[in-house]
């Protein structure tokens, strides 16, 4: 282990928040920025039996492109950050580890392996760290997980050997999906420190018994997907810019996660100042019922566009198409504005999948109790990325 490796255990699981009180800052509207009272913003939950005692709301830096804007929020004191082996090709490990380079000790990381076999895992790891430029990440997701049997024994022997070599603090699995079927399943593995999960608004109660059960066995939660979507890059001047646009309603969207213990921690995106400084009074902010009003017309809206991966689709696709994954990536485009993060995931599926069109079937089977309109959305994905 390196001395900072050492010295950072030998001072023990808790980190301290930074003194950044003579700091001054501007967002990206160049407006100065108090840092006293965002530092008065900071509200911290233990991550599990992990003992990480995290910002309730970190960073997920997948779409982050301006690594300044990580830096910023660190120095804010926000203290974990997450990424991923195959975020932008490589390249958001990359600026994650060299924005956090010199605040390395003061900050937890986590990134993702979706690689399938142990050596492949164990390969891919070595890569995050030798990209971030850290000898170790404090937590290690298994990537994209939906079903209890993607949970393969060799994988866990790689999350083990990584363990026993120094190289992650914590084991975790990530899931956009399936979660009645893999979150239990992660549960009695007895082996996952953390899971990181979809979870927002669109959900409603759906999963609270898995996450009521994820806590009582000590397993650290970490929220992703916050916003449903996203969807903040309708064009001006358009009926959903109007409607999506509207004052408030992701911060709403934040604060609706953070409402309920279930949650020690959520990861959204932020690719600027502005939705960094907004994101970080969610830590303070009551939930109250003019959330729960704009949520509620968010929701119509975003209803069909948004797949909450709760497994339930009557129907399957007849041509073997995981679609809940494709409405994910046709999101990613649409909603996060990230044509590329889409076409990366759309890419990754075999070659017989990518050659399916559903302008080529005369019905479809599939119906989303939710009212998500899966062959509309798989088609745009078709579209956008085939
Ligand atoms: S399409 Fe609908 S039913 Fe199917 S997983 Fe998504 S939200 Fe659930
Ligand atoms: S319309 Fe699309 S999603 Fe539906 S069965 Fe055909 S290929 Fe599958």
């Amino acid at each position: 282990l390196s001395a900072s490796r050492r010295n950072f255990l030998a001072a023990g699981l808790a980190l301290p928040a930074a003194g950044f009180a003579n700091i001054t800052s501007s967002n990206k509207s160049g407006a100065p920025v108090s840092m006293q009272k965002l530092e008065d913003s900071l509200r911290y939950r233990t991550l599990g039996k992990t003992g990480m005692k995290v910002t309730s709301v970190a960073f997920g830096c997948m779409i982050t492109s301006d690594a300044s804007v990580i830096e910023r929020a660190a120095d804010l004191g926000i203290n974990y950050f997450d990424t991923a082996r195959v975020y932008q090709g490589g390249n958001n490990e990359r600026m994650v580890g060299a924005a956090l380079k010199s605040r390395r000790q003061k900050v937890y990381i986590s990134t993702k392996s979706g690689g399938r076999t142990k050596e492949a895992a164990l390969t891919d790891l070595d890569t995050s760290l030798r990209t971030l430029g850290t000898d170790y990440v404090d937590i290690w997701y298994l990537h994209g997980k939906t079903h209890a049997s993607d949970l393969v024994p060799e994988l866990l022997e790689a999350q083990e050997i990584a363990k026993k070599a120094g190289k992650i603090r914590f084991a975790g699995f990530s899931t956009h999906g399936g979660f009645e079927d893999v979150i239990p399943a992660g549960i009695a593995l007895k082996h996952f420190d953390v899971i990181l999960t979809s979870y927002n608004f669109t959900m409603g109660s759906s999963i609270d018994k898995i996450l009521d059960d994820a806590k009582a066995a000590g397993i650290g939660m970490v929220a992703m997907k916050v916003m449903a979507g996203g969807f903040r890059t309708a064009k001006a001047g358009t009926r959903q810019y109007d409607v999506l646009k509207r004052d408030g309603a992701f911060l709403s969207a934040l604060k609706w996660v953070l409402r309920t213990p279930r949650i020690d921690t959520a990861i959204p995106s932020m690719t600027d100042s502005d939705q960094l400084d907004q994101n970080v009074t969610a830590m303070t902010s009551q939930y109250g019922s003019t959330d729960e009003k704009l949520l509620a017309a968010q929701l119509r809206h975003v209803g069909p566009l948004v797949c909450r991966g709760c497994g339930g689709c009557e129907g399957v696709c007849s041509k073997g198409l995981p679609t809940s994954d494709l409405v994910r990536f046709a999101m990613y485009a649409d909603g996060y504005g990230q044509f590329a993060l889409g076409r990366e995931r759309f890419l990754e599926l075999p070659d017989e999948q990518r050659a399916v069109r559903c302008s080529d079937c005369s019905t479809c089977p599939i119906r989303c109790p939710n009212g998500v309109d899966v062959v509309g959305r798989v088609a745009r994905a078709q579209e956008l990325f085939g």
